[in-house]
């Protein structure tokens, strides 16, 4: 399962910055994970559920925030929200467009019991 892994990146990254800090135990993690980034959010929190056990992370709060994929017209420059790659330019249908955010998949932000 592809989001298994990505929990399991997601936990050893955390785990990581926590020993930085000499901390030894993760309270809260925010994920920005983007609508287009290729995630199955409910199969990440599967995953994530069942990754954290004996980790860190085991009692944290796992916050996931959904970020909307969002294009730029390469023709008109109108911003839009989009579902695939190949959703056309509702104010002039050119089908040219630059994703500018929904592909994200990286931490926000971790805090950590001192
Ligand atoms: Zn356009």
């Amino acid at each position: 399962m592809h989001e298994f892994s990505i929990a399991m990146s997601i936990i050893e990254v955390a785990e990581k910055e926590a020993k930085e800090v000499n901390s030894s135990k993760i309270a809260e993690i925010v994920l920005d994970i983007g609508t287009m980034a290729g995630i199955e959010y409910y199969a990440l929190d599967t995953a994530l559920e069942m990754a954290v056990k004996d980790t860190m992370l085991e009692n944290a709060d796992i916050k996931v925030n959904k970020i909307q994929a969002k294009a730029k017209c390469a023709d008109c420059t109108y911003k839009f929200d989009i579902s695939s790659f190949i959703d056309s330019c509702p104010a002039c249908n050119s089908l040219f467009s630059d994703v500018i955010s929904g592909k994200e998949l990286k931490i926000r932000s971790i805090v950590v019991f001192s």
